[in-house]
């Protein structure tokens, strides 16, 4: 018998809202509140963005390999960087640094009015231009270059999202943040922190640790 994949479905029961609705039970477990968050990532189908041989995992919370040695974030820190960010309001223009495959992208095309997501490996950009437009995620923009840089000729951002570990706070991100805005960004290279930075006022920033997390290395260059 052919199994036929269609362009929304891969697989026997991935979509199937039990699975997806206990991604969700997990989520709101694992102490994710905001609403918004959690219909945005119910929006999205995660097996989409993985390879066929592992989409029977997608609604796992485990991170899992995307090609040239990097992965699809976890759900859950998906779910928690973007509560973090959105801090219970509408986002108006957000920037993410590590598109990957292009899944946190997606989510925050759905938090936000506008998102601009940077990729430092060219064929990772193509890949997730191909989902994102499978998706209809019309308010994204992606680009091939160096996150650590920014988008200057864009900024100021009301939200910044670094899906790497940085190892250090990188000052063009922080230049770029509007005031009021907020950086979600892992620190570290053996032990990683999760902060959140306020830009307070055109010279204040305020800076709070969160938690442990673990991520692939932000690198320079594009490749
Ligand atoms: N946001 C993704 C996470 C992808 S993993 C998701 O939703 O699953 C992190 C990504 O950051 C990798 O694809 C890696 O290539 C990219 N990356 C690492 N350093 C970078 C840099 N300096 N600029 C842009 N992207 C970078």
């Amino acid at each position: 018998m052919a199994i036929v994949r269609t362009s929304t479905q891969s697989g026997i029961g991935m979509t199937s809202l039990r699975t997806r609705d206990r991604m969700l039970t997990r989520l709101r477990e694992q102490g994710i509140k905001d609403e918004v968050v959690l219909s945005a990532i119910a929006a999205i189908p995660r097996h989409i963005f993985v390879d066929e041989a592992l989409s029977i995992r997608a609604y796992e919370d485990v991170s899992l390999p995307i090609g040239f040695g990097q992965t699809i974030s976890q759900p859950y820190i998906v779910a928690r960087m973007s509560e973090i960010l959105r801090n219970g309001n509408q986002l108006n223009k957000v920037l993410e640094i590590g598109t990957g495959c292009g899944y946190q992208t997606a989510v925050l095309s759905k938090l936000a009015k506008e998102v601009y997501s940077v990729e430092r490996i060219r064929p990772l950009v193509m890949k997730a231009r191909g989902h994102l437009r499978e998706l209809k995620c019309v308010n994204v923009k992606l680009g091939h270059a160096d996150g650590n840089l920014g988008l200057p000729d864009l900024a100021p951002f009301d939200g910044i999202i670094v899906t790497a570990a940085a190892s250090h706070m990188p000052q063009d991100l922080l230049d770029q943040l509007a005031i009021g805005g907020r950086l979600v960004i892992p620190v570290g290279t053996e032990e990683q922190i999760l902060y959140l930075v306020e830009r307070v006022s055109q010279t204040e920033y305020r800076q709070t640790k969160l938690e442990s997390v673990k991520f692939v290395p932000l690198l320079g260059g594009t490749s």
